[in-house]
């Protein structure tokens, strides 16, 4: 499968890894929009958050859980940080194997643009 982010997780694409278990791995972005900004993603190829059925709520734990470890393993867990998750055309999703951003390092503003 031509996909990026499992050609990350094959080892075939190197990465900055930051942090991998059996369901996910996580990866700094190549373009980060904050001081931290990592990408988590389920090491299962689904494309968007539509492919998620009741059979991965381990896998969307897993990147929930993640996130936090994380945080806490940059010490910003008490400051704060921002989950995104983009899904499709309009939520600006471009890279179609499921990702979660972790951003981190400065204040974002709300609502996004
Ligand atoms: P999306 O717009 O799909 O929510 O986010 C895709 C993200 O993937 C973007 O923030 C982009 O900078 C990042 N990205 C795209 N290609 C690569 C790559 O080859 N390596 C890494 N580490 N990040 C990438
Ligand atoms: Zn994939």
């Amino acid at each position: 499968m031509d996909c990026l982010f499992c050609k990350i997780v094959s080892g075939d694409i190197p990465c900055e890894k930051v942090y991998e278990n059996a369901e996910v791995m996580a990866f700094r972005d190549l373009n980060p929009q904050a001081p931290h900004h990592i990408l988590i993603i389920p090491k299962q190829h689904l494309s968007t958050l539509n492919d998620f059925g009741a059979e991965h709520v381990a896998t969307f734990g897993a990147m929930g859980l993640a996130a936090k470890e994380i945080a806490q393993s940059l010490e910003v867990d008490e400051q704060g940080y921002r989950v995104v998750l983009n899904c499709n055309a309009d939520g600006g999703q471009t890279v179609f194997h499921t990702h979660m951003h972790f951003m981190a390092g400065r204040a974002f503003s709300w609502p996004p643009g």
